[in-house]
């Protein structure tokens, strides 16, 4: 069963809300416009949530709308405060010249701002409130600003970090400012009393709040509802006209269900018998940060829990990347979001916590946990069980620093890749004799690696680059440095070449698997390919850069020999095969692995100098063409190649839940892979699909046996949500097996009911 801690991006709908709208769809379904009985009925219980919602929200007078959630009322507020000063402008008053905004306000604001403001030629300048650590706002710098400004929008409480911004402080220091204020109450509202209606700010009526935008999703109501107190007095021009519903302030025939379930949620909030109290919340929050410090001791919490809504939890682990934790969450049951919702999807630093000043790492790493005042105690003791159990599947696969168990490499795990912004590192590590080789180390790597081979109890025989990289120096040596008990006689630095293999070895042995090495002369004069053999079979070719999924390594700098790249590619195909699987230096597209044949098809450059339709002349000016113009980079400072095939839009390999039913029952059964990694497959085994477990940090090891099954045995990859298994199935498709597949959705949607726990057991 999933436990819900996302409450702060939605809510689930409250079962009395739900009967609500249910109740309104099935008998109370009237239009409130209208002058019958139906009508009436309707009109009866608009009427009566409006006053429910103003007595919970202590604004009796002003207006109060029904909207379709936070980002209409928003609109609407910008929009009546920028018409307004447009129209003092018009009659030749000076208005301010400045709109500001919290630098942490939810997008919605902002966006609004520029749209408006650009949209009704109002061209102020529109600038952000600067907040400190803790997130608050800076009072003393609005306070020098406020006289300037016709607009101050300033959340009430902040959706990722539950931050409470200090009204009382804000209203204080606009206490002479000609500014309207708004005041977004998305996350305030069951949560915290806000000073509506003018209730007075320590004591002295300074400041009324002018706007007031909520949502009903955000506090148990369905999606589409929403509200906007405007101030008695305050500027209001409507964003939608027509046929003058809501006194003509928000035109639109009313959604009644959604009014009337956000009425049974107001009516509860009223009642004070569904919403824990804030001491109650308080205790949970603590329990949850208990099991978060006892899963992850090094655990940071983004947020001073003592100005912050006791709702949300804003962490960071150390070495742990977000993407991470929401896997290991997810695998947990555990549902949780990076940063904000709206940005989970792109995996981009938290704006929030780049306003708060905190370090890159923490806004980069940074996990939600949001619970809901209607949550029922069990669900909280189940998340921290749960989250404790995340903490032990880390330790116990050698994720962490302080591993549980000694965790010996499987069969799958004799090639582990690591990725950092498109550039690859690999491990060779032979589980009989626990012996292991890094191939392309990256200076950000070093410390997992190091911990990853010390809780796996291997020794480091060698640490090899493929060649002397022209963008950054090599990072063996601190990788070295940092396992001085783990290296082998053969990988001390006394006896090494400037590459790090060890002189007068032919060959390094890994237990049964020996490593040898090919001169590449071309991305550098210095390039090296390192082959990976097993009893006279080779597995794979590390290649470093000079032949990448979709490009050739650069040739076009200091260090490079651009006149021998066309032969070496030869000398590689006569060595190891047109087949041979190749491991690239860099991997911009998730392609992960090639071959000299996949890359004949792509690059028809390789290709004339493979088929000799091209002297190494001819194809070291061709290059030189591609690679007049290569941009700079996302890693470090150059691009290692001129990509070919990368614009090609990528190729469908999602197959759906009711077609993987489908081809379990057919009679070639499909091959099911679970790439996810291993501490999540500890917490959530898919034992019913029977699947292979290969991680994806492991899936370059394991291509070969697929590209050689006969090419109707379907495979079918899957994860969590979808997109790493869909990375695996293009990868083999690439590599020729078109019968590779994805399951669409991942676990997350097989099998495909899945309902918040404690929702059931509510009463309706
Ligand atoms: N403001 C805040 C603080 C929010 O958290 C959100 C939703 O994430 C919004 C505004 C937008 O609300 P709605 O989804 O109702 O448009």
């Amino acid at each position: 069963m999933e436990i819900y801690l996302d409450a702060n991006a939605t809510t689930p709908v409250l079962p009395q809300a739900r009967a609500a709208a249910l109740a309104v769809m099935a008998d109370a379904f009237g239009n409130p416009s209208s002058i019958h009985g139906s009508g009436l009925k309707a009109r009866a219980l608009l009427d009566e949530v409006r006053a429910t919602a103003r007595r919970v929200l202590g604004a009796p007078n002003g207006r109060l709308l029904f909207t379709s959630g936070a980002t209409e009322g928003i609109q609407t507020a910008v929009l009546s405060a920028l018409s307004a000063l447009r129209a003092r402008r018009q009659v030749g008053e000076a208005i301010p010249q400045r709109l500001l905004y919290g630098a942490t306000e939810h997008k919605a604001v902002p966006e609004a701002l520029k749209h408006w403001n650009a949209l009704i030629g109002l061209d102020l300048e529109i600038v952000a409130i600067p907040v400190g650590a803790d997130g608050r706002h800076d009072l003393a710098w609005l306070r020098e600003q406020a006289p300037g400004a016709g607009l101050v929008c300033t959340m009430a409480a902040n959706n990722e970090t539950g931050v409470i911004s200090d009204l009382d402080g804000i209203a204080d220091a606009l206490r002479d400012s000609p500014a309207l204020w708004l005041v977004d109450g998305v996350q305030a509202l069951g949560k915290l009393a806000l000073p509506l209606g003018g209730r007075p700010a320590r004591g002295i009526a300074v400041r009324e709040i002018d706007y007031a935008p909520f949502s009903g999703h955000k506090l148990y109501a369905p999606k589409g509802v929403g509200m906007l107190y405007v101030r008695e007095g305050a500027p209001f021009t409507p964003l939608m006209a027509g046929g003058g519903q809501e006194g003509a302030s928000r035109s639109g025939t009313e959604n009644m269900a959604g009014i009337a379930a956000l009425g049974a949620v107001l009516a509860a909030l009223e009642a004070g018998d569904v919403f824990a109290s804030a001491a109650r919340l308080a205790d949970r929050r603590e329990r949850l940060a208990a099991a978060l410090r006892e899963a992850f001791p090094e655990v940071v919490f983004n947020a001073p829990f003592d100005c912050s809504l006791p709702t949300t939890l804003n962490v960071s682990v150390p070495g742990l990347s977000a993407k991470l934790l929401l896997d290991l969450f997810d695998a947990a049951g555990l549902r949780v979001s990076g940063g904000s919702a709206c940005g989970a999807s792109r995996a981009q630093p938290s704006y929030v916590l780049e306003a708060m000043g905190l370090p890159d790492w923490r806004t980069a790493a940074a996990v939600r946990l949001s619970f809901g005042a209607a949550d029922d105690e069990t669900s909280i003791d189940e998340a921290c069980r749960r989250l404790r159990a995340c903490g032990e599947s880390l330790r116990a696969t050698c994720q962490t620093p302080s591993p549980e168990e000694d965790d010996a490499p499987r069969r799958t795990d004799l090639l582990t890749r690591f990725v950092v912004d498109g550039a690859c590192c690999y491990v060779v590590a032979d589980a009989a004799s626990r012996r292991c080789a890094v191939v392309d180390p990256l200076p950000e790597l070093t410390e997992r690696l190091a911990q990853w081979m010390r809780c796996r109890g291997l020794a480091l025989a060698a640490v090899l680059d493929t060649h002397s990289h022209g963008d950054h120096a090599s990072s063996a040596q601190s990788l070295r440095d940092a396992v001085p008990e783990l290296l082998a006689d053969e990988a001390r630095p006394e006896g090494l070449d400037a590459l790090g293999w060890p002189t007068g070895h032919e060959v390094i042995a890994l237990g049964t698997h020996r490593l040898s090495r090919l001169a590449t002369p071309g991305h550098t004069e210095d390039s090296t390919a390192y082959l990976l053999h097993e009893a006279g079979e080779l597995l794979g070719v590390f290649v470093g850069d000079t032949v990448m999924p979709g490009a050739l390594g650069r040739s076009d700098f200091e260090q490079s020999a651009p006149n021998a790249f066309g032969a070496s590619l030869k000398t590689l195909e006569r060595n190891v095969g047109p087949d041979a699987l190749l491991l690239p230096g860099h991997d911009y597209d998730d392609r992960f692995a090639t071959t000299l044949t996949v890359e004949c098809e792509a690059q028809p450059l390789l290709a004339g100098v493979l088929r000799g339709r091209l002297s190494a002349h001819a194809f070291a000016v061709g290059k030189s063409v591609l690679e007049r113009s290569l941009p700079l980079t996302e890693y470090q400072t150059m691009v290692c190649g001129a990509r070919i095939d990368c614009d090609r839009p990528a190729e469908r390999v999602e197959m759906s839940a009711a077609e993987l039913r489908e081809a379990l029952r057919s009679t070639t059964r499909p091959v099911l892979v679970d790439v996810r990694e291993a501490y999540e497959e500890r917490l959530s085994p898919a034992d019913e699909l029977a699947p292979e477990r290969v991680p994806l940090s492991t899936l370059v090891g394991e291509l070969p046996r697929w590209m050689a099954l006969p090419a109707q045995t379907p495979v079918v990859f899957f994860c969590r949500s979808g997109n790493r298994s869909a990375q695996a199935a293009r990868a083999l498709r690439r590599l020729g097996h078109a019968r590779a597949w994805s399951l669409a959705g991942g676990l997350a949607l097989w099998p495909a009911e899945t309902r918040p726990a404690g929702f059931e057991a509510m009463a309706i």
